[in-house]
C-alpha cells in the first residue's frame, strides 16, 4: 500500500508527505497541496534480542513496552509522541540515547517503488537528522537490538519522571522547537537567560515551565507559530550571538516536484 501510494505520487507528479503521528510538523496555515500518506503499520515483533516494529507503531509505546518486559535500548523513547518511523527519521532521542544507538537496519520504500533494507551502516546519522531527511520515499519499518536489563524498566520510569517534571506535557506543543546548539548552554537555557519565557504572538508561547517548548495556547495559527520563532530567534542572536536552528519541521503548503 505504502509502495503504491509512492508509485501513485510519481505517476501524477503529485507532491506527498509521509506522516507518522505528527507531533514534529507544523503545516502551513492553508493546509498542504499534495498527498498526505499517512503512516499506519503498526507492528512489533520480537525475536530474540531482534526487535521489528512497523513505522507507523508508536515509539513511546514501544519503549515502555520494551523497558517493561526487561529490554533495554529504547527507554528513552517512552514520552516522545512519534511514531517508529518518525523516530528514525528524526534520530529522536532524550537523555543521552538516541534512535540510531540500538538501530541495526530499517526497511525502506523508494519513490521508485523499490524496497531496500538498510543496514546502520548505510544511513547517516546526526544530532537530530539522518540521510532520510535528504532523499524521498518512507521508512516501512525498522529493526533494533535490544539488551536485557533489568534495570531497564526503572531508568524508563525515571526518564518520565523527568520529562513530567520539566515539560509542559498538558499543553498542546511540537515538542522542542530548537536544536540544541552544538557546545554552551542549551537552546531553553539561552531562551530563558534572555527573558523570553511567556512572550506570546497571537495564540503561541514560550512555555513558562520549559523555554524550548512553544505551546498553543489558544487559537495558535501557523503564522503565530512562525513569527514568535522569527523572534526569539533574533533576540536570542542579538544577546547571545547563538543562531538558533529549528528542530520543528515546517510543511510549506506547495512542495513543487
Ligand atoms: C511533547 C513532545 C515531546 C517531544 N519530545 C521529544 C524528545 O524528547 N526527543 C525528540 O527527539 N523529539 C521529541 N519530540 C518531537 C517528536 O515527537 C519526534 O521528532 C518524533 O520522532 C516525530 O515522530 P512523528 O511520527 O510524530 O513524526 P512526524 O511529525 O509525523 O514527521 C516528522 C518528519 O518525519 C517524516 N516521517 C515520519 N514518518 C516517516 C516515514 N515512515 N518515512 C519517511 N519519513 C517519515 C515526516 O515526513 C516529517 O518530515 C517531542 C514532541 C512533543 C510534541
Amino acid at each position: 500500500m505504502l509502495r503504491e501510494a509512492l508509485l501513485y505520487c510519481r505517476r501524477e507528479k503529485l507532491s506527498y508527505l509521509v506522516l507518522g503521528k505528527g507531533s514534529n510538523c507544523l503545516f502551513d496555515d492553508r493546509g498542504f497541496d499534495g498527498l498526505v500518506i499517512l503512516n499506519k503499520i503498526c507492528f512489533a515483533k520480537q525475536e530474540g534480542t531482534r526487535l521489528c516494529a512497523g513505522a507507523g507503531y508508536s515509539f513511546s509505546l514501544l519503549g515502555a513496552q520494551t523497558a517493561r518486559k526487561g529490554w533495554s535500548g529504547l527507554e528513552f523513547a517512552a514520552g516522545i509522541p512519534g511514531s517508529v518511523g518518525g523516530a528514525v527519521y528524526m534520530n529522536a532521542g532524550a537523555n543521552g540515547m538516541e534512535t540510531c544507538g540500538c538501530l541495526e537496519e530499517v526497511l525502506y520504500v523508494t519513490e521508485e517503488g523499490v524496497v531496500e533494507t538498510l543496514p546502520k551502516e548505510q544511513i547517516r546519522f546526526g544530532y537530530r537528522t539522518t540521510s532520510f531527511q535528504e532523499r524521498g520515499g518512507a521508512i516501512a519499518s525498522a529493526t533494533f537490538s535490544l539488551t536485557p536489563s533489568q534495570g531497564a524498566r526503572g531508568k524508563q520510569l525515571d526518564i518520565i519522571a523527568y520529562r513530567t517534571r520539566t515539560q509542559p506535557y498538558k499543553e498542546m506543543s511540537a515538542g522542542c522547537l530548537f536544536r540544541n546548539p552544538p557546545c554552551g548552554p542549551s537552546a531553553g537555557q539561552l531562551i530563558e537567560q534572555c527573558g523570553l519565557k511567556g512572550t506570546r504572538v497571537g495564540g503561541a508561547e514560550i512555555s513558562a515551565r520549559h523555554a524550548n517548548f512553544l505551546i498553543n495556547a489558544g487559537g495558535a495559527t501557523a503564522r503565530d507559530v512562525q513569527e514568535l520563532a522569527r523572534l526569539v530567534q533574533s533576540a536570542v542572536a542579538d544577546q547571545t550571538g547563538v543562531v538558533l536552528e529549528m528542530e520543528v519541521r515546517s510543511v510549506p503548503y506547495h512542495v513543487s516536484r
